[in-house]
């Protein structure tokens, strides 16, 4: 490996610099707590971001799912109709709850959930009486790419079934101009390290209805009933967001403008700079109802044309120490989620042959990204 360089990340943790004022704050306060100023603070900041009444800060973006879950009633044995095409944290809340998810393939534009198959799914379980046990849709917003909601929530009307927009990878994209994160009975953020913005770890719940957000926030606090003892009815958890965190999380909305106009930028710089190898591709926004955060900039490889695979250009990379990564491995192709049903049409085990994550970070230098580009442009002219 060439270590000439410093590795260049996929997407790594980029401070505005005011997140230390915040934790002062914690400190001089003594809220060094999961809950405090900071906490209510990132909150409110959250909610108005997004264009929704509540947000809950908690401890990451799969606590937020699980709530989200629990509180629309999946039990043992019900279903969840959710996206084949992203991470396993999407998934894992479902099968913590014994239920079962079932997996809905993409549609080639948005690379998200796929309005035609997610009809079929609900119209077969109508049909055979069980459409009671799908307690939930829960669609992704890949690579901050907006699923189309007017069709996705049209069949969910249509049908009864609430819908939770997995926004984690989607902070600051739009749908007709309206955020996401601001569609579903409820939705979720994440604030991991590899984010668009970060608290180090961290999640939160959308929501309009208040009353789900004071139920999250009563069962990410182990679920206590008000009594002068502690008193409990029902199971809890220790979901809730630091607020020595969330002084972070302030830190980082006041800059989330800035962060998702460089990302933007790396992925327009990389499509305008490699538009002359036609084996490449990059994912174009549908029309001008689609406004994405381009949380990370992909690409797929046409390698029939070339004979060159997303592993030679990793490999290339690798070796000059940047990072790639292919695109997600669908979750149906899981070893631990195979035994589950899935609708299936190929396209994201098609984008998973031949795609791949470039580095994306809103601190990307203009040198490293050069450099990134003149190594892949090397790959395909050999
Ligand atoms: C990161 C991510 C999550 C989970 O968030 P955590 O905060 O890491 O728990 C969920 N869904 C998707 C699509 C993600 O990318």
């Amino acid at each position: 490996m060439n270590t000439q360089y410093k590795r260049v990340y996929l997407s790594s943790p980029h401070m505005s610099g005011h997140e230390q004022k915040y934790i002062q704050q914690a400190f001089e306060q003594n809220w060094i707590a999961p809950l405090g100023p900071n906490v209510n603070a990132f909150e409110d900041t959250l909610a108005a971001y997004c264009g929704v009444k509540h947000a809950a800060a908690l401890s990451s973006g799969t606590a937020a799912l699980h709530l989200a879950l629990i509180m629309l009633g999946l039990e043992a044995d019900d279903e969840v109709l959710v996206s084949t095409f992203t991470f396993s944290a999407t998934v894992n809340p479902i099968v913590y709850q014994g239920a079962k998810p079932v997996f809905i393939d993409s549609e080639t534009d948005t690379w998200n959930m796929d309005p035609v198959l997610l009809e079929q799914a609900l119209e077969e379980r109508k049909a055979s009486h069980v459409l009671h046990k799908v307690k939930a849709i829960i669609v992704v917003h890949l690579y901050g790419m907006p699923a189309k909601m007017d069709q996705i929530m049209e069949l969910a009307n249509r049908y009864g079934v609430p819908v939770i927009e997995d926004a984690a990878e989607a902070l600051g994209s739009k749908y007709k101009g309206k955020p996401l994160g601001s569609f579903g009975k409820m939705s979720i953020l994440s604030f991991n390290g590899n984010k668009i913005i970060t608290t180090s770890g961290g999640g939160a719940l959308l929501c309009n209805e208040e009353a789900y957000a004071i139920k999250a926030r009563f069962l990410a606090t182990q679920a206590r009933d008000q009594a002068p003892h502690y008193q409990h009815s029902q199971i809890g958890y220790n979901y809730r967001m630091s607020n020595v965190l969330a002084g972070i999380g302030r830190g980082q909305m006041e800059v989330i403008d800035e962060r998702v106009e460089k990302r933007i930028e790396n992925f327009n710089f990389y499509k305008s700079g490699l538009a002359h190898i036609k084996a490449l591709s990059f994912p174009e926004l549908p029309n001008e109802q689609f406004f994405s955060n381009r949380w990370l900039s992909t690409s797929v490889i046409d390698s029939e044309q070339t004979g060159i695979t997303y592993l030679q250009v990793q490999e290339a990379l690798e070796q000059h120490n940047i990072e790639t990564r292919p695109l997600w491995k669908p979750m149906h192709l899981q070893p631990i989620f195979k035994k589950y049903k899935a609708y299936l049409n190929n396209t994201s085990e098609t984008l998973f042959a031949t795609g791949i994550c470039l580095p994306s970070g809103s601190n990307l230098s203009n040198d490293d990204r050069n450099r990134v580009l003149e190594l892949i442009a090397q790959c395909f002219l050999k």
